[in-house]
């Protein structure tokens, strides 16, 4: 006998669901804005949002709208006609990027799987298919996706992993060009490393990787799933990178992975690709039955309606720049449990001292261990790796909810601190 509701589900699961996660011990039930309750009713302050996925936030009214409305009207007709919805959220991305054109999916993975199917047709005369990607990347769990990522967990189990992607180090312009070689068509990187644990690209970088792709006739291709979509305060992380950067005018990559927050937690992704490019994929050459449906599209217009109705963009920035100075400052208060924090934007976090005795005591990963206690005090937050943790909340996180994510966020360290 079950005996209560948290029980039974976590129940349903054992016995039904694939166990391929590592879940925490949480079942959620509803939500507003930043808030979040478990089937209890208790209330958390969700910090982490649903891996950068709820940039509303939980249930908000323009999401809800767009759902209801567009459902009464049409929910899918397939890609073997048109419609106005996606038509015009291709013609809003373009024109928060640059000219180009846009190919809608259902997830990150897929939008990247785009990606490498472009950088492929677009070596293949020349018999060039490889593509380079960073260490400590994250780009996805399709086969590609796993060759394509650059940690070896990920791949473990899965071999023979698919031909054609190598590893060079992040944030190494010399590493990159060395590892050009005559079949190399691309390189894939994330603006801010988002899985592999909250490392910014460099602009120096950035410049250096477009001008070395354009010396090889390489394309330069850009995984936005994370890291876009305003949440650095600008649409693009790389905008953000790069801005008031002398010879940085102009820059565009070749590609652009998005997913994530363009749905708020309605699956859909897309990938843009740069004029002349985007005309490779010609008709016949890639598809999927699902991407661009007008009830998707018409979540990701409300969704931009609102960031620029709202001013979401500057409000992530001001704000993502004031978690950011005071987890610095709690950073030098305690640097025996933090060793550094690092973002951009609302995509911020910290790395803890793995070696810290307060983690040692534990086999289980120090990340984890403080998004338990995080959990006792009603916050989540999103792990990466074993010692980051990451806040990616809703654009449109209020200053109130902020401070109270920061002080609980303070009260652990504190604890941890005194701990030995
Ligand atoms: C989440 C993520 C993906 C994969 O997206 P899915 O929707 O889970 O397939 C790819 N790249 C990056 C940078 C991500 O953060």
């Amino acid at each position: 006998m079950m005996h209560n509701v948290h029980d039974s589900i976590r129940d349903l699961f054992s016995r039904h669901v694939v166990p391929s996660y590592g879940r925490f011990d949480l079942v959620f039930d509803h939500g507003k804005g930043v808030e979040v309750f478990d089937v209890s009713g208790r209330r958390y302050l969700d910090m982490g949002g649903g891996i950068a996925v709820n940039c509303l936030g939980h249930a908000h009214p323009a999401i809800t709208e767009a759902l209801v409305e567009q459902s009464r009207k049409l929910v899918h007709v397939s890609n073997l006609y048109y419609t106005a919805e996606q038509g015009r959220l291709a013609a809003a991305l373009t024109g928060a990027i640059g000219t180009g054109k846009v190919f809608f999916c259902n997830s990150g993975a897929e939008a990247n799987e785009g990606l490498f199917k472009t950088a492929r047709k677009f070596g293949h005369d020349q018999g060039r298919y490889e593509i380079l990607t960073a260490f400590n990347s994250f780009h996805g769990r399709t086969l590609g996706g796993i060759a394509a990522t650059g940690q070896d967990k990920v791949k473990k189990g899965f071999e023979p992993i698919m031909p054609g992607f190598r590893h060079i180090p992040f944030n190494d312009l010399n590493a990159a060009r060395e590892a050009v070689s005559p079949s190399t068509v691309a390189i894939l990187v994330e603006g801010i490393q988002g899985e592999g644990g909250l490392t910014p690209a460099t602009a120096e970088y950035l410049l250096g990787l477009r001008a070395l792709c354009d010396e090889k006739q390489m394309l330069l291709l850009m995984d936005g799933v994370q890291c876009g979509h305003y949440r650095t305060g600008r649409f693009q992380s790389f905008q953000r990178i790069l801005e008031n950067h002398s010879g940085a005018q102009g820059f565009l990559p070749d590609g652009i992975a998005m997913a994530k927050s363009l749905g708020g937690g309605f699956p859909i992704g897309a990938f843009w690709l740069r004029a002349p490019i985007a005309d490779l994929l010609g008709a016949g050459s890639h598809g999927t039955t699902y991407g661009g449906s007008p009830l998707a599209c018409a979540v990701a217009l409300g969704i931009l309606e609102v960031i620029e109705k709202e001013k979401l963009a500057d409000h992530a920035r001001q704000i993502g720049g004031r978690i950011l100075s005071e987890l610095t400052s709690l950073a030098r208060q305690h640097p025996e449990v933090l060793a550094s924090v690092r973002g951009l934007g609302l995509m911020t976090g910290f790395e803890l001292v793995e070696s810290h005795p307060a983690f040692t005591a534990s086999p289980r990963a120090a990340s984890l261990q403080v998004c338990d206690l995080f959990h006792q005090a009603g916050l989540l937050t999103a792990p990466a790796g074993s010692k980051v943790i990451r806040l990616l909340p809703p654009l449109n996180l209020r200053p109130a909810e902020a401070d109270e994510a920061l002080a609980i966020i303070k009260k652990v360290v504190q604890s941890l601190d005194g701990r030995a």
